[in-house]
């Protein structure tokens, strides 16, 4: 697989992050909404580089029915914490359309935290289709699908360490290791 981002690059990419984040916010405690499971692995990865206080909040949002096209959204909040007066920080793990961080930030301002602001490991370059931009991205992409550190391909490939193309070889390889049932 042709790889877009290496484990060492993602590594300085979050600790780049992480010095902004801790600049911005310095002891104050803040509540990170993550959106599974994409984001899984920077959330675990991003948290251990934070020194304030840190609650965790999980929220599922999945676009992607299977394939590599967009298809309808759909969020569960039902294992959020009360983020009512918190400074929150929502991470995905990549922005495309925008569709994704346009309707969690909608739920989640709803609920009145104190401040909210969006982080996402990968801003895919030139697919935007609604207003809201994320406060922070790591990585610009190009318009490929990609997998790894937590993306996923049909739920496979969320543990390779980097972040790679799926192209059609790797699409070929896929569909005739895991034929459909
Ligand atoms: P959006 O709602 O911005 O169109 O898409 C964001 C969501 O779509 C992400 O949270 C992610 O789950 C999925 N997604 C978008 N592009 C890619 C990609 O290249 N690879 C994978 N694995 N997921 C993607
Ligand atoms: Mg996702």
């Amino acid at each position: 697989m042709k790889i877009l981002l290496t484990e060492q690059e993602l590594q300085l990419g979050i600790e780049r992050l992480a010095k902004q984040i801790s600049l911005e916010y310095g002891e104050r405690p803040i509540t990170i909404v993550a959106i599974m499971t994409g984001s899984l692995v920077l959330l675990a990865d991003l948290i251990r580089r934070l020194e304030m206080p840190i609650r965790v909040s999980l929220i599922q949002a999945s676009s992607y029915r299977g394939g590599t096209e967009s298809g309808n959204l759909d969020v569960n909040d039902s294992t959020m914490l009360d983020i009512q007066g918190r400074d929150c920080l929502l991470v995905d793990d990549i922005f495309d359309t925008g569709k994704t961080l346009t309707r969690v930030t909608e739920r989640l301002k709803s609920l009145r935290p104190a401040s909210l602001k969006s982080i996402v490991l990968l801003y895919k370059e030139g697919r935007q289709e609604f207003p809201l931009e994320p406060d922070y991205f790591i990585f610009k992409i190009p318009d490929e699908f990609v997998v790894g550190y937590g993306l996923d391909y049909q739920d496979l490939y969320r543990n390779l360490p980097y972040v790679g193309v799926m192209e059609q070889v790797d699409l070929d390889a896929h569909h005739l290791a895991h034929p459909p049932a």
